[in-house]
């Protein structure tokens, strides 16, 4: 007897095409979902820059996605992948081009960055050495394959530079702040020596080279600008004889008490110097002839009532000079040394006719 019943031919092929279809329908299943997959993961994969399309790209990936999750014929599904397949490779494509040319641009940067660093090099060793060490940094990033490390690496270069710059800021700041003072220390010593090379040193009146200069300088001016100046020509009476009596020294203080003299007696305008030896002139711009000797002749008087107290720890050892001067006016025309000649020979007229007094040039 038989258990089970036989199966015809057909039952059978039906039942194993049933199964091979779950099968095929499982495994079209799995196909679905691994695609689906790879079309994510190549979304994921794309990189969002306008200049590449990648908006577009997605675009189509999402219609192709869309075609295989939908029950399209096989011919239609061949037909809507082959259409995509270039367009594709061409994004892929972009992409590559586009990280080339970003890693070609961040080693222009990197280059600009090291040649500007060698432009700035300064002039102080410590700033060279540390710039030698970073080109040697930036060389050593030009050698990254990663465009990440790339970026990593120069920020943190470019905070080092900015550092180094700082530094060599405040270095150079304070140098430029100690310059600055050197120049001002150095400018009013300049003009402290200016100024001693105008005076004489012993008694603190003009010299002659600045005698000499000024009265030039006069002689032009009134060729442009007429105005009266007067010159008095001073030489100290029987100087030989004080130098005598009392020594060099008292000598030399009776030179300083007559220059203290003449800035009491005169205007700050009035122009003190010392000719040489014990003989002063004195310019006088703006005094006339018969005004200057006014004031020559109350000069003498003046001097010759005094004492003069020398040394200040003898306080009763006084002693009296006196002056000669001889007075002459610029007039239109004139030299320097036609000036000065008139005023020398009204002195030597003023110590012909018993000194301690003023003549003019109009009594020579
Ligand atoms: P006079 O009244 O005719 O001008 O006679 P003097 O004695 O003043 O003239 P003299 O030319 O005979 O003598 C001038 C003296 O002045 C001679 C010189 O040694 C002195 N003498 C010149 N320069 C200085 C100086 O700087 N210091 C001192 N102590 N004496 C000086
Ligand atoms: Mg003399
Ligand atoms: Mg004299």
């Amino acid at each position: 007897m038989k258990l089970f019943k036989r199966k015809t031919p057909s039952e059978i092929d039906l039942e194993s095409l049933n199964r091979l279809l779950d099968e095929c329908r499982e495994r079209v299943q799995v196909l679905k979902h691994v695609s689906g997959s790879l079309i994510f993961f190549l979304r994921e994969f794309s990189m969002d820059i306008a200049e590449i399309e990648t908006d577009d790209f997605k675009n189509r990936l999402d219609q192709i996605a869309e075609n295989f999750q939908q029950d399209r014929t096989v011919y239609d599904l061949k037909g809507a992948f082959s259409d995509h397949k270039l367009f594709i490779l061409n994004f892929i494509g972009r992409q590559k081009d586009h990280i080339r040319e970003k890693e070609a641009e961040l080693m222009n940067i990197i280059e600009l960055l090291r040649n500007g660093m060698t432009a700035m090099i300064g002039d102080t060793r410590d700033f060279n050495a540390k710039i030698y060490d970073q080109n040697v940094r930036m060389e050593a990033i030009t050698q990254l394959d990663d465009i990440r490390k790339i970026k990593e690496s120069l920020i943190t270069e470019v905070h080092q530079m900015k550092q180094i710059i700082q530094e060599k800021q405040a270095s150079d700041s304070q140098r430029i702040e100690s310059l600055s003072k050197e120049v001002t220390v150095l400018r009013s010593s300049l003009a402290q020596v200016k100024d001693a090379s105008m005076v004489d040193a012993m008694t603190g009146a003009f010299n002659r080279m600045t005698f000499d200069a000024r009265m030039q300088w006069l002689v032009q001016r009134s060729e442009i600008v007429w105005n009266p100046t007067s010159l008095m020509m001073c030489d100290l009476d029987n100087f030989k004889q004080i130098n005598d009596t009392y020594g060099h020294i008292t000598g030399d203080r009776v030179l300083k008490c007559f220059v203290q003299e003449c800035k009491t007696m005169f205007r700050s305008d009035d122009f003190v110097a010392r000719y040489g030896g014990e003989e002063f002139a004195i310019l006088l711009p703006g005094i006339n002839l018969r005004k200057s000797l006014k004031r020559a002749r109350s000069f003498c008087k003046l001097l010759a009532a005094k004492q003069f107290l020398i040394d200040p720890s003898q306080p009763d050892a006084r002693i009296c000079f006196t002056v000669s001067i001889g007075v002459s006016e610029l007039r239109k025309g004139d030299s320097g040394d036609a000036f000065i000649d008139r005023a020398d020979k009204a002195l030597y007229k003023a110590k012909q006719t018993g000194k301690s007094r003023a003549v003019s040039e109009k009594e020579v």
